[in-house]
This record gives C-alpha cells, sequence and structure tokens, in this order.
C-alpha cells in the first residue's frame, strides 16, 4: 500500500485515479483548484470547462454513458451548477458522478460562505463529507460506489481546512476496474419532460429512503465511546476539533451528512446527559435532528461565522459567549506591482467612472489607492449589473457607467450578459472592459477557452473575445495594450463614453505571473506548427 502525504484535493485525485474515473471536468476555484490539475499529474483526464453548469453537464453525460466522471468546483460555483444538479438528480446516471463542492468558511477567498449541505438537501442527493485527507481519498472512492450503486450523484463537501492540510494517506493497492462505457437508451430516464420527470422524482424518493436505510449501519457514522456526561455530533473537520478540545467526550463523527442516520443519532443523544451538535456554518444537522424530535444542544449564532476550531470548540462546549480576541490584522491583498490592471484603474478613477466589477484579481481594485470598483456580486454579474445602473441613472451618471470584467470570468458567465447588452441596450449606451491577461490568474494561472490551450497546456481551439462581441452585433469593438499605451486606453474610453452606443474594449496584456509561462507554451506551440498558433499572437 502506497503512504504519501498529500493535501486533501490531492488525495480526491488520488481517489479519482483508483476508483477508475474516466474524466474529471470543472472550474477553477479556491480551494478546490488542485483536485483536477493533481488528477491530470497523475495521467487522468482532465479538463476546464467554461463554468460549473458546463461542467456538470459535460460529467453528467459521461456518467449517462456508464463512465465514471468527477466535477469539481467552489461552493458559489454549486450555484452556477444548481440547474443541471436538480435534474441530474431525477435522472440519475449509469455510471458514477461525484460533484466535488468546496465551502469556504471563513471566506478566505470567496464573496459569501454559503453550506452546500443545503444543496444536497434541496436537490435530494447523498452528501458525504471528509475531515482530513485520508478520508477524502476513502470518501470521495465510497462517494464513487455510492453513485454507482444507487444510480445517483452524489456530493462531496470539502472545506478550506480539509482542502488545503496535508496528512497521510494510505492508497489502495487493488485498483478497481473502471467500467467500460456504452450508451444504452432510457428516454424515459434521461428527457424530464412533465410526463417522465413525476415518476422520476418518485424514484429518487425512494432511492433516498433506501439510502438513509442504509445510513444507519453503513461505516459512515463513527461512534467514539466516551464521558456519559457529553456527547458531541460533529461532521468534517470539526469532528477533529472537536477530538481535541474534548478528548473525554463521546462523539459521533458524520460522514454522511445527507441523509442523516436520525436513528442512529437518536441511540447516542440518549446515551449521554448532555448531547451537543457542533458543526460549521448553518446548523443543518441540529436543525434536522431536532425536527426528528431528538433533543440536543446547538452552537449560539454568533458561532455561525467564520471557520470553527480548537478554542472556539471549547467556548462551544463551555456556553461560553464573551466577546471572542480579535484576530490579527493580515495586510490585504493587493494588485501586483506590476499588474497591468494598473493603468485601468488609473483611468476609471480620472474619469470619475462608476464600475459594476466582476470578479477575478481586478476586485482587488476595490481597495485604496484606486478605489474602482462600486460593485461586485457574482461571477459575471459586472455586465447586467452595469446595464441596470445605466437603465435608470440620470443621463449625466448613466454615461459614467462602466462594466469591467476578467477573460476568464467573460467565458464563464459574462457571455450572456453581452447578449443581454445587444437584446436590450440602455439609451446611453453601455461600455464594456474586458481585461483580458491571458489567464485565470486569481485561482494560479489555469488556462480558459480564450487562452487557445487546455488544462495541461496544449494546444486547442482559441475563442476570440473582440470576435464575439463583433458577430453579436456590438458597434464599437478595440483591442488596446493598456501598459503599452495608457494614454491611448484613456483616449478610447473617454470617447466611448461619450457615445449613446454600445462598446467593447478589449484591454489585453499578460498578467505578469504568467506571461513568462505563455511565451514557453507559444513558443512550444509554434514549433509543433499546430493550427492554433495564429491566434496565439493575440495574448
Ligand atoms: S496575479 Fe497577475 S492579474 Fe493578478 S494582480 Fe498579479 S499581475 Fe495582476
Amino acid at each position: 500500500m502506497e503512504r504519501r502525504l498529500l493535501s486533501g484535493d490531492e488525495a480526491v485525485a488520488a481517489a479519482a485515479m483508483d476508483g477508475g474515473v474516466h474524466l474529471g471536468t470543472g472550474y477553477p476555484g479556491t480551494p478546490s483548484t488542485e483536485i483536477l490539475e493533481a488528477f491530470s499529474a497523475l495521467g487522468g483526464r482532465a479538463q476546464w470547462a467554461p463554468n460549473e453548469k458546463v461542467a456538470l453537464e459535460v460529467g453528467l453525460g459521461a456518467a449517462f454513458a456508464g463512465a465514471r466522471a468527477v466535477v469539481t468546483m467552489k461552493h458559489v460555483g454549486l450555484n452556477v451548477a444548481a440547474d443541471p444538479l436538480f435534474t441530474a438528480a431525477y435522472t440519475g446516471v449509469s455510471g458514477a458522478l461525484v460533484v466535488v463542492a468546496a465551502d469556504d468558511p471563513g471566506m478566505a477567498s470567496s464573496q459569501n460562505e454559503q453550506d452546500s449541505r443545503r444543496y444536497a438537501i434541496a436537490a435530494g442527493l447523498p452528501m458525504l463529507e471528509p475531515a482530513d485527507s485520508q478520508e477524502a481519498y476513502e470518501l470521495a472512492l465510497a462517494a464513487l460506489e455510492l453513485s454507482q450503486r444507487w444510480q445517483l450523484p452524489v456530493l462531496l463537501r470539502m472545506t478550506t481546512r480539509v482542502c488545503h492540510s496535508k496528512s497521510i494517506v494510505t492508497r489502495q493497492s487493488a485498483v478497481a476496474p473502471a467500467p467500460v462505457p456504452r450508451f444504452a437508451r432510457d428516454v424515459a430516464s434521461r428527457v424530464m419532460i412533465p410526463a417522465y420527470a413525476r415518476p422520476a422524482h418518485r424514484r429518487l424518493r425512494k432511492k433516498l429512503e433506501s439510502l438513509e436505510a442504509w445510513g444507519e449501519t453503513a461505516p459512515l457514522a463513527i461512534w467514539r465511546e466516551g464521558s456519559k456526561a457529553l456527547g458531541v455530533i460533529a461532521n468534517g473537520v470539526t469532528a477533529r476539533h472537536v477530538r481535541e478540545a474534548a478528548p473525554e467526550a463521546s462523539l459521533l463523527e458524520l460522514k454522511l451528512v445527507h441523509p442523516l442516520p436520525l436513528e442512529k443519532i437518536r441511540a447516542f443523544a440518549a446515551s449521554v446527559e448532555r448531547c451537543v451538535v457542533i458543526e460549521e456554518g448553518d446548523p443543518v444537522i441540529a436543525d434536522a435532528v431536532r425536527a426528528a424530535g431528538i433533543p440536543v444542544e446547538g452552537k449560539a449564532p454568533s458561532f455561525r461565522f467564520g471557520e470553527l476550531d480548537v478554542p472556539r470548540v471549547r467556548r462551544i462546549l463551555a456556553r461560553d459567549l464573551s466577546p471572542e480576541p480579535e484576530a490579527p490584522k493580515g495586510k490585504p491583498p493587493q494588485l501586483c506591482e506590476a499588474c497591468p490592471y494598473h493603468p485601468v484603474y488609473s483611468t476609471l478613477k480620472k474619469l470619475g467612472c462608476i464600475v459594476a466589477g466582476d470578479i477575478g484579481c481586478y476586485t482587488l481594485g476595490v481597495l485604496p489607492p484606486y478605489e474602482g470598483m462600486d460593485t461586485c456580486v457574482a461571477m459575471g454579474a459586472s455586465l447586467g449589473v452595469g446595464l441596470g445602473l445605466r437603465h435608470v441613472l440620470p443621463e449625466e451618471d448613466a454615461r459614467k457607467v462602466v462594466s469591467i470584467i476578467g477573460d476568464s470570468t467573460f467565458v464563464h458567465t459574462g457571455l450572456n450578459g453581452l447578449v443581454e447588452m445587444v437584446y436590450n441596450p440602455p439609451p446611453t449606451g453601455h461600455v464594456l472592459v474586458v481585461l483580458d491577461n491571458g489567464t485565470t490568474a486569481m485561482t494560479g494561472q489555469q488556462e480558459h477557452p480564450g487562452t487557445g490551450r487546455t488544462l495541461d497546456h496544449e494546444p486547442t481551439a482559441k475563442l476570440s473575445i473582440e470576435g464575439l462581441a463583433r458577430a453579436l452585433g456590438v458597434a464599437n469593438v478595440d483591442v488596446v495594450d493598456p501598459i503599452a499605451d495608457p494614454a491611448g486606453f484613456e483616449r478610447l474610453l473617454a470617447g466611448r463614453l461619450s457615445r449613446p452606443q454600445l462598446s467593447v474594449i478589449v484591454a489585453r496584456r499578460p498578467c505578469i505571473l504568467a506571461a513568462a509561462d505563455i511565451r514557453k507554451y507559444e513558443k512550444a506551440a509554434a514549433a509543433a506548427g499546430c493550427a492554433a498558433c495564429p491566434e496565439v499572437e493575440n495574448v
């Protein structure tokens, strides 16, 4: 048996290899990004999708064909994938489909701290949650098996701490042979018109009932005998904190967080004098357990925010509501010194623009010295929000509104906003600036369909942002280098703001941290004489 020091993300990748996964797909998002990169490095077939919805649809197609697929994303990505996810619960799968959602309690690098367990309940899908890298490996394998057995997509919930911390992982020596994909027609299961969807929903609830019954005896709720005075029910990394904070307590560690093994929980709660549920994020387990009539104590609402750790768990157990010590202030992240976004933000500031921003490195432009962003809601939202502002503001203010979005985010969900911009143009027109730095910089320089390279940096077809804008009918489309010609960029932006027309300005300059690698990939592609080479010069 191979023993390796692995992060939780690397452990999931190892499980994907050992579990015979045919295809890994996803969209980069901290803390989930490394799963597919590690899977590819191990020799797995991995690819970046333009967004999480597409990734899930591709994974579902593979699983319809009897293959095993893993789809990765961060928690907010699950919102993007939610539409097909809910219906995939009805269609089920023929092979296996594991959807990894990485939550970010404490928002180390996210715009909210939503709890993905809510999705498992709402969509009616099983969810497993590991506490460390070994469990990430084992539960990813278990998720593949559960998916295959119940013919359902399975959610694997990770959290930042589990994704990025490293611990020893023992890999299985015997690798299960991957099933050979083949397509079997099953229209009633796969085509969700109402006549087929109604029975599909009943089938889903039956599967969940049977899963729930199985979960009562499955080794996915570990009962550790301890003191009769105190029992704790915990999940994920929180169970580890509890073992350190209260080693004397009895502990029920839940690995299957949906559906819950309520009878086992009932027996555990009855076996101790005081039973406390300690969970990071929403009181999902506490609410479900209380709703089943099992008397348990939950955490105080103030512990809903941020990550839990050993001292915080001690406080919960001690019912200590005194103010928590303030965390030492860290240095806020900033745009790199030679970042190509600097002249863009100084120009926006100089022209007094109202900036509808988006998610990426450029969101950092909201901080001093520029304070150059007025809104930032979700991936791709800069267009819709900018258009909304333009529709209702007095003309003088409307003319100052600019939407800015990065190249990767534009491909992710900005594209639909561009269609809206052309379809429902405000009377003052609108200006979109696409900050094209040739990579997905914020998550660690991943490729996307606009770079013309696949996940492992091999050349592929390249999507042209300016070509798309022209094809959609935008009146003014320009490509500029904001570093080489900052004065030209300023003149161009000022001119476009004064026109009551639609304008797209592609501000193109590679991210300074990715530029050397991009040049290396370009050279390799040119040497190979590949078809995509003529497009590469645009980067
Ligand atoms: S990583 Fe690249 S895009 Fe991000 S701030 Fe630094 S130079 Fe700019």
